[in-house]
Parts: structure tokens; C-alpha cells; sequence
């Protein structure tokens, strides 16, 4: 019996890696964690000049997800792209350090950076929007169980109570 193979670029996504919305649970530079005391991870990226940021899923993953920024002067790097986006959202100003970002819940998506010369090219989880502390309440309300992970960062009543000014353009 042959299964059935359909062709068609319709249904097929630019990303190998579906968007998600998470808190950033951890965000350190220099990070000390096991994974960056490594050193360098498969890719031969150091991650011991990193900035890691350690993000809870509210959606579509299980698992916290990892993003590893070595800070560049070039927007060609996942450091470049980052900020890019923070800029794009209207935060970035408000960032002064990692632990700015800390408890911050955002949608994130996975794009594929072009770094330095050639044709080199790393995926990098960049934020895509900031979600409202309402949002965020609604989703916890509409995911099933607990997240002890990020319980702890969940939006108290002064997240974002300036939003109105500060968070849009
Ligand atoms: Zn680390």
C-alpha cells in the first residue's frame, strides 16, 4: 500500500518552528547555567559571551525555550535582530538591562538570521508583540493546568500600568 504524498508550497510555513507566547523567566549576562558553563553548543556558537534568555511557554510548547544573544554591533547577528524588534514594539528604550526583560510576556516567532559573511544563517526566537497583562491573565485562564514555572513572574497589578502611554505608539 503507498501512502499518499501530496505536493504544494500552500501549507508550508517559513519557519520550522511554530510561533509561541511565553514569559522570559530568566535572562542573564554572563549566564553561570549548566548549558552555558558548556561553552560552545553544537553550532560552535560560545555561549559563555552570551546573553541567555530563558523563556516559560504559555502556548504551544511544553518545554522552556532558549535564546542565546552574543551582543554585536551589527544588525546582521540574533543580537541585532532582537533589539530590532524590541525597538519595533516600543520597548526597547524601557530596557535598560537583562533583567528588564524579566517577566516580560511576549509573542514570540522564529526567524532565520543572516550572521556575518556569506550565506551563514542561525534561527533566533525574536519577540513579534507584547501581550497585556489581560492577555496574559486570559491565557492562563485558558490553559489547562498550573505554570509553577512562571508563577512567580505572572503580572501583578502594576505590570504594564502604563501601557497606554508607554507600550504603544
Ligand atoms: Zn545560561
Amino acid at each position: 500500500m503507498s501512502k499518499k504524498l501530496t505536493f504544494g508550497v500552500d501549507d508550508l510555513s517559513d519557519s520550522a518552528r511554530e510561533n509561541f507566547v511565553g514569559t522570559i523567566v530568566e535572562a542573564n549576562y554572563p549566564c553561570e547555567c549548566d548549558m552555558c558553563l558548556k561553552g560552545a553548543d553544537s553550532l560552535g556558537e560560545d555561549r559563555k559571551d552570551s546573553l541567555h534568555i530563558q523563556i516559560s511557554p504559555l502556548s504551544v510548547y511544553e518545554k522552556r525555550q532558549h535564546e542565546w544573544l552574543v551582543p554585536s554591533k551589527t544588525k546582521l547577528s540574533k543580537w541585532g535582530a532582537f533589539n530590532i524588534r524590541l525597538d519595533e514594539i516600543g520597548i526597547l528604550k524601557k530596557i535598560k538591562s537583562p533583567k528588564d526583560l524579566v517577566g516580560k510576556t511576549f509573542e514570540f516567532e522564529s526567524i532565520e538570521v543572516s550572521v556575518g559573511f556569506g550565506d551563514k544563517k542561525v534561527s533566533c526566537w525574536v519577540p513579534v508583540r507584547l501581550l497585556s497583562k489581560k492577555e496574559v491573565d486570559d491565557f492562563i485562564d485558558n490553559t489547562d493546568g498550573d505554570h509553577p514555572d512562571i508563577d512567580e513572574y505572572l503580572p501583578d497589578d502594576d505590570y504594564y500600568d502604563d501601557e497606554d502611554e508607554e507600550y504603544e505608539d
